[in-house]
């Protein structure tokens, strides 16, 4: 069994289409019309990943991805939205929801299934204190700690949350834009460049150790945080 899944979405086919897919891929698939329909379900049985429509009658996504943050016993569950086109603002794009990821309809299942394994993968990577490891590099997000091998790693603040914010959100490109956005926060004017200088800072903090290999330069478009070569 590769997981829980539940999808919140008001439309029906695409409910069907995803059911499908899902289960057929091998993830155990339950569905809900809205929020009153989803609350019993997520009691009952805590599902591994969340799918959550934006546009919803009723209590819409976005309101119930906070709520869902805001409870403790639900916290964790890792939320992807899926939003229409022209709903996409820039509080999905900063994910300032809760919501873990996010993507945009129509979008193709090979993706959506790419999207669900990144996310599964990530929250597979955390241990019960919180503390997120990727092949031997362990962050502790309480403390601001880097280790390998128990071993500390010195590390300044922005590289620090530079390296954990690739960490959480793997094999995905994200320009510099996206990175100021995510790492040093949407209202803090830093030129460009600055996430050049701190990701050459990180590789070079992670180098003794053999990992600064894993952030990795795309071309023209900017930065990812991969295991794969
Ligand atoms: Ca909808």
């Amino acid at each position: 069994m590769k997981g829980k899944i539940l999808l919140v979405e008001d439309e029906a086919p695409i409910r069907e289409m995803l059911g499908y897919t899902l289960m057929k891929e091998g993830y155990t698939f339950r569905e809900a019309a809205d929020v009153e329909e989803a609350r019993p379900l997520i009691a009952d049985d805590r599902p591994d990943l969340l799918l959550l429509d934006w546009m919803l009658p009723g209590m819409n996504g976005v309101d119930y991805a906070r709520r869902i943050r805001n409870n403790p016993d639900t916290r964790d569950i890792p939320i992807i939205m899926l939003t229409a086109r022209g709903e996409e603002t820039d509080k999905v794009r900063g994910l300032d929801t809760g919501a873990d990821d996010y993507i945009t309809k129509p979008f193709s299942t090979r993706e959506l299934l790419a999207r669900i394994r990144a996310v599964m993968r990530r929250t597979k990577n955390m241990d019960a204190e919180g503390i997120i490891s990727v092949k031997g590099l362990a962050l502790d997000p309480e403390t601001f700690r880097v280790t390998v091998d128990e071993k500390i790693v010195e590390i300044s603040p922005t590289e620090f949350r530079l390296l954990h914010f690739f960490i959480t959100h793997p094999e995905r490109v994200y320009t510099r834009g996206q990175l100021l956005d995510q790492v040093w926060g949407q209202n803090v004017y830093v030129e460009e460049r600055t996430v050049d200088v701190h990701i050459r800072r990180l590789r070079k903090t992670l180098e003794p150790y053999n990992y600064s290999h894993l952030i990795q330069t795309v071309r023209s478009v900017g930065y990812r945080f991969s295991t794969k070569k």
